[in-house]
């Protein structure tokens, strides 16, 4: 594995008298897929929300690479290179496809938001962007689909659009928020492909996930939550059999015998 990319130390999150997230701390090195697993309500998504900039940790430090994001707004986070989904999806129904890729890249100084969504002005630069564009939608296989409403994408297809819009920021490190939730058997599949093919490309992954068989297949290391605090991390066959794990999550059926 690479060197450290994100680290989290100690970081919390109060809500009121709750503490969703309580003293978290721990690593994610370049080229892995981390699974951030834990019953609903453990404060993955907290996490999540507090990594990208959209919650201000109450205690604790965020560094990428070194430098401190703890305070960073999700903006700045996005430009030092770190992009994710949400648990709902959050595309733009009534634009086709491609677009709800460019409106994702509208941060891009040359590209004016009005122009992508208009097409006025096309300006070279404009037609750079939807090339990118459409290299994230050949990414997820949708590039066939690129003119379609994404409102008439069936809803798997819709979550994977979702990974190309954050893609469209060319990120080097993903954060993915429930990305299999809803998904049939084929198209978690197909999400498995798309995800080792990001990987491929360089991104490091934090992925947050119910779907074991998923996790377990394509994470290089875990971290499991519960009630806010890490509870275990480790290999899939580590977090498997660790008994802590077991009764507060999977149940036995995913117990391996090492
Ligand atoms: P998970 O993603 O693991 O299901 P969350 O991070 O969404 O869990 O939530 C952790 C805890 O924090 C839950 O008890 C949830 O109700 C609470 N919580 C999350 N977001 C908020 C919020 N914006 N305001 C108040 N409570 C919240
Ligand atoms: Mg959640």
């Amino acid at each position: 594995m690479g060197n450290v990319c994100l680290k989290a130390e100690g970081i919390t999150k109060t809500f009121g008298g709750l503490k969703a997230v309580d003293s978290l701390s721990f690593e994610v090195r370049e080229g892995e897929i981390l699974g951030l697993i834990g019953p609903n309500g453990s404060g993955k998504t907290t996490t999540i929300n507090m990594l990208t900039g959209l919650y201000p940790v109450n205690a604790g430090r965020i560094s990428f690479y070194g430098k401190d994001i703890s305070s960073s707004k999700p903006h700045e986070i996005n430009r030092v290179g770190m992009a994710r989904t949400f648990q709902n999806i959050r595309l733009f129904q009534s634009l086709t496809v491609r677009k709800n890729v460019m409106v994702a890249r509208y941060h891009d100084s040359r590209v004016n938001l009005l122009d992508v969504l208009f097409g006025s002005r096309r300006n070279k630069h404009l037609a750079m962007c939807e090339q990118g564009c459409d290299e994230m939608l050949e990414l997820i296989g949708l590039k066939d689909k690129a003119d379609w409403y994404a409102g008439g994408l069936p809803y798997g297809r819709q979550k994977c659009l979702e990974i190309a819009r954050a893609m469209a920021t060319h990120p080097k490190f993903l954060l993915l928020d429930e990305p299999a939730a809803g998904l049939n058997a084929t198209e978690i599949n197909e999400l498995k492909e798309i995800m080792l093919k990001i990987r491929k490309m360089g991104v490091t992954i934090l992925v947050v996930e119910h779907h074991m068989d998923l996790i377990m297949e394509i994470c290089t290391r875990i971290v499991v939550l519960n009630h806010g605090k890490k509870i275990a991390e480790g290999t899939a066959k580590e977090v498997q059999n660790d008994e802590e794990v077991i009764k507060a999550y999977l149940g036995d059926q995913y117990q391996k015998n090492a």
